[in-house]
């Protein structure tokens, strides 16, 4: 800018002067032009009266450096010439100041050298005998007098030159200081040049504008990468050539890669046959799925192209971690074909046993005892078909039951006694301690669990044993423990028991009429009603079961 400044002062100094050479030079010649005819108009006067006075004589005594003087007779012939030989000379009634002097008694005429260099002025006069007296002067042209001049205007320029150059220099720095000390990180606090406040204002304006948007696009920003962070998702992008574009770390985690800096394509991270197709699908423009399975679990894997100006520029890619929707699906399996064959077999016993009736192979008096095995079986397809129902209810969590206050005490009382013809057989007793303790829960479902666990220890106790149901409170939990003095439940099998149709022994279990589904449905009505389920045993001397919710 201060090149500029001074480029621009330096060349207008340059034309003003010029253009004031140009005019000056014109107005001098003008003048003096003007003050060349004058004078030749007041010789021409003066030599006139001199010669009408005192003849031709006095043009005999002219100085030399007299101007030219010339006097023609009235046919044009050249009488006298102070500068040249008057004989030689070729008549000149025909140039114009003579002729018009022959006229009307003075004429004027201008005329320029054949180089343009000069012009020469010509100033007539008739005197009274009618000859013409002729004066003329020659006056450098315009070019010639700048030409003469050119040595002093050339001393001037460059003078002027300088001076102007060392003002513009000081103007353009002087000019340019304030602009180089504005602080433009605060326009609004800067007292510079009162032209620059609109533009301050606006640049304060614009710097307020760009800072919220910065901000924003920061917390945006933060947003995003946040919700990458800790997506459960794994989220890939790649360009066209499967360069990775944008990883998130499930997406490595995902994929057991931890290598996150050097891998360029997204092949490296899976060399699988369909993560490979499903990458090449999504960059031919098509969307994709399929399921991996990885070390970390099953996972599902969707490819979207990216479609820009026509043309696919590149591919997001989205894993899914379905592993435990994939063990559901495999437990659901499991559960089917399970009960299917523990629906075949008391089904085909009572098959068997009414075929056998039906042919009139039994006798009249072990008819009875056929009939008894069947509704034997008939009983155990029912409870077994009634724990499923169960099981399926609280799988779906449909299960249209109201809360209401339940006193735990008062419920397994009632269990208790519900079990106690089973429990005499044994001669099993039976015992309740704690206290009455009321529980905002959903009672069919507390019934179920803890009848379960009753009738458990029932069942898998030993002849005159015992079992104990205790509820109580105390400051933060409210809970109720089953213990028996049974065989117990070896540490292996513990952990399992949990699962749908375990057994630790499994014709002992069908036996006594178990269907494996007993404490699937604890562990399930226990999570419906928000209690937590522990089991404590010892092989041989017993098991206790504790269920418990916060207060
Ligand atoms: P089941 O209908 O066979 O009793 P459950 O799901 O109720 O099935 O129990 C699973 C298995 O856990 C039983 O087969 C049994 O082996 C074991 N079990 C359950 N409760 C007890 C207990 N109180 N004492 C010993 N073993 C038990």
């Amino acid at each position: 800018m201060t090149k500029r400044i001074f480029r621009s002062i330096l060349l207008v100094s340059v034309l003003v002067f010029l253009v004031g050479v140009t005019f000056m030079i014109g107005i001098l010649y003008q003048h003096f032009g003007q003050q060349l005819e004058k004078e030749l108009q007041n010789e021409l006067t003066y030599l006139s009266i001199a010669v009408e006075n005192d003849g031709t004589s006095v043009l005999e005594n002219l100085p030399e450096q007299a101007e030219r003087i010339t006097l023609v007779a009235a046919d044009g012939t050249v009488l006298f010439d102070n500068r040249a030989n008057a004989s030689e000379m070729d008549n000149h009634a025909g140039r114009e100041e003579i002729a018009k002097a022959l006229e009307s008694g003075t004429g004027t005429a201008v005329r320029y050298s054949d180089t343009l260099g000069e012009k020469t002025v010509y100033l007539a006069q008739q005197l009274s005998d009618g000859t013409v007296l002729r004066v003329s002067s020659t006056q450098y042209s315009i070019v010639t007098l700048l030409l003469n001049l050119l040595q002093p205007l050339i001393w001037i320029f460059i003078l002027a030159l300088a001076l102007s150059g060392a003002f513009a220099y000081r103007a353009s720095k002087k000019i340019v200081a304030p602009l180089n000390k504005l602080d433009l990180e605060h326009p609004d606090k800067n007292e510079s040049y009162d032209e620059l406040a609109p533009l301050l204002t606006k640049i304060n304006r614009q710097q307020n504008t760009i800072r919220h948007q910065l901000a924003e696009a920061k917390r945006q920003q933060e947003e995003f990468a946040l919700i990458m962070q800790h997506m459960n998702e794994g989220l890939l992008v790649i360009d066209a050539k499967t360069q990775l574009l944008f990883s998130n770390p499930s997406a490595y985690r995902m994929l057991g890669t931890d290598n996150e800096q050097q891998v360029k394509s997204v092949l490296e991270l899976n060399r699988s046959e369909p993560f490979r197709l499903v990458v090449d699908g999504a960059l031919n423009g098509k969307h994709e799925e399929t399921m991996l399975q990885l070390e970390s679990g099953t996972c599902q894997l969707v490819a979207d192209p990216v479609i820009q100006d026509d043309g696919v520029k590149g591919a997001v890619l989205l894993l899914i971690d379905v592993t435990e929707k994939a063990q559901r699906e495999n437990l659901r399996r499991e559960f089917t074909a399970n009960v299917s064959h523990e629906l075949k077999t008391p089904l085909t016993s009572i098959s068997g046993f009414a075929e056998i009736l039906q042919d009139g192979m039994v006798r009249p008096e072990d008819v009875r005892k056929f009939a008894g095995r069947i509704f034997d079986e008939a009983q155990r397809l029912i409870t077994l078909v009634s724990d499923v129902i169960k099981i399926s209810q609280l799988d779906e969590g449909a299960l249209p039951y109201e809360k209401e206050d339940v006193d735990l005490y008062l419920l397994a009382q009632e269990i208790l006694e519900r079990l106690k013809p089973q429990a005499e057989k044994n001669n099993i007793s039976l015992r309740l301690e704690g206290e009455p303790t009321v529980l905002h829960s959903t009672k069919p479902i507390l019934d179920e669990v803890l009848y379960n666990l009753c009738d458990n220890a029932v069942k898998y106790n030993r002849k005159g044993g015992s079992v104990t149901v205790c509820v109580k409170q105390d400051y933060d939990k409210i809970i109720v423990m089953v213990s028996d003095t049974g065989i117990g439940i070896p540490p292996a099998d513990r952990q399992r028991i949990f699962e749908r149709f375990y057994r630790v022994d499994k014709s002992h279990s069908k036996e006594i009429g178990g269907t494996g589904l007993g404490l699937s449905i604890v562990k399930h009505g226990a999570s419906y009603l928000g209690a937590e389920v522990k089991v404590e045993s010892t092989v041989g001397a017993g098991t206790t079961f504790t269920l418990s919710w916060e207060k």
